[in-house]
């Protein structure tokens, strides 16, 4: 990694500079404390991948998770993403990170598979750094050869932002990573300024309409309308349809109406640890075939 090495003397020296600072606020100083720690939390294995379920609305089962990461720092405790993932893609330790998560969120899935707990998918999140590793393909390649886990299992979050500027690059790695027999789908859709044009020049299978339009549904009529509009735009184009943030009965209703395929929420779990996760599949499996979530979307 001779890359993060050259990025580590250019930072520690720029560090340097700024202890001398006076104007260094309270802010800073936790970013530097946070980018010296994530430096070394790979090698301490203290990252850790939380999984949230992802409901089929037609049958009420979980069909696939989404892996969150999380950082278990012996001091700070648990740390959200939103404290760290912004400062792994500035100085380009997502990359090793993002290769350790693809890793594992594979074995982890191969491993329930293989326990019987239902032939499932699993989503990690892909940040656009990534895109300039020269091992990003063959990495996501090694995973699943290593793991046996089949490709069409795996499925890689991107985000609108990738396909907002200069896209000749990506559109080769992102049809490369299809080849290799992956799902593709977009994060936060409808947060970003990117054309719709992408949609149907790239091979993506999934839509997963961001939570900041499911959360409103129930009372705004102009988000319900933009939900409503990505599900038919979604179906359209022939892709898939997964709703983020369902907190409430009500959304569900309103999702279930609108013909949505998918659901993931609060209102189903919060993203929980491995060992929380696969009991949750367990009693879902010891569950009678028809689960409440039926109940739920009969209208
Ligand atoms: P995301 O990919 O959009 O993930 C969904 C986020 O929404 C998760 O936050 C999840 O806990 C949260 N969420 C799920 N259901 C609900 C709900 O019903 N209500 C509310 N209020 N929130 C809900 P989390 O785990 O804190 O992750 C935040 C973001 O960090 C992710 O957003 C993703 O952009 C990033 N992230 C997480 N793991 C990874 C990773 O392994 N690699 C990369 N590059 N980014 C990651
Ligand atoms: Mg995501
Ligand atoms: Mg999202
Ligand atoms: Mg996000």
């Amino acid at each position: 990694h001779a890359d993060i090495a050259m990025y580590r003397a250019k930072k520690l020296g720029r560090n340097n500079y700024q202890f001398y600072t006076p104007a260094m606020n309270e802010e800073s100083l936790e970013r530097v404390r946070i980018e010296t720690a994530l430096r070394n939390a790979l090698e301490r294995d203290e990252f850790v991948l939380y999984y949230q379920p992802q409901v089929d609305l037609s049958s009420g089962q979980i069909v696939g998770m989404e892996a969150l990461i999380r950082w278990n720092h012996p001091e700070l405790g648990m740390v959200p993403p939103v404290r760290f993932v912004g400062v792994a893609e500035e100085t380009g330790l997502i990359v090793p990170i993002g290769a350790w998560v693809m890793r594992t969120a594979a074995a982890q899935n191969k491993a329930w598979q293989d326990a019987g707990l239902g032939r499932l998918r699993v989503a990690v999140n892909l940040s656009a750094r990534q895109f300039g590793d020269p091992e990003l393909i063959g990495g996501i390649e090694a995973a699943l050869a290593d793991t046996g886990l089949d490709p069409e299992c795996l499925e890689i979050e991107l985000t609108e932002s990738l396909f907002m500027s200069d896209v000749t690059p990506a559109v080769d790695l992102l049809h490369r990573m299809k080849a290799l027999g992956v799902k593709l789908s977009i994060d936060d859709f409808g947060t970003g300024y990117s054309s719709l044009s992408y949609l149907s020049r790239f091979p993506i299978d999934v839509l997963k309409i961001d939570r900041s339009f499911v959360a409103d549904i129930t009372d705004d009529a102009n988000d319900a309308a933009i939900v409503s509009s990505i599900i038919a735009l979604a179906h359209n184009l022939k892709l898939s349809v997964i709703a983020e943030g369902v907190e409430t009965a009500e959304q569900l209703h309103y999702l279930s109406s609108q013909g949505c395929d998918e659901m993931q929420g609060y209102f189903f779990s919060r993203p929980l640890p491995a060992a929380d996760f696969e009991q949750m599949l367990r009693e879902q499996r010891s569950l009678p075939p028809v689960m409440s979530l039926a109940d739920e979307t009969a209208f």
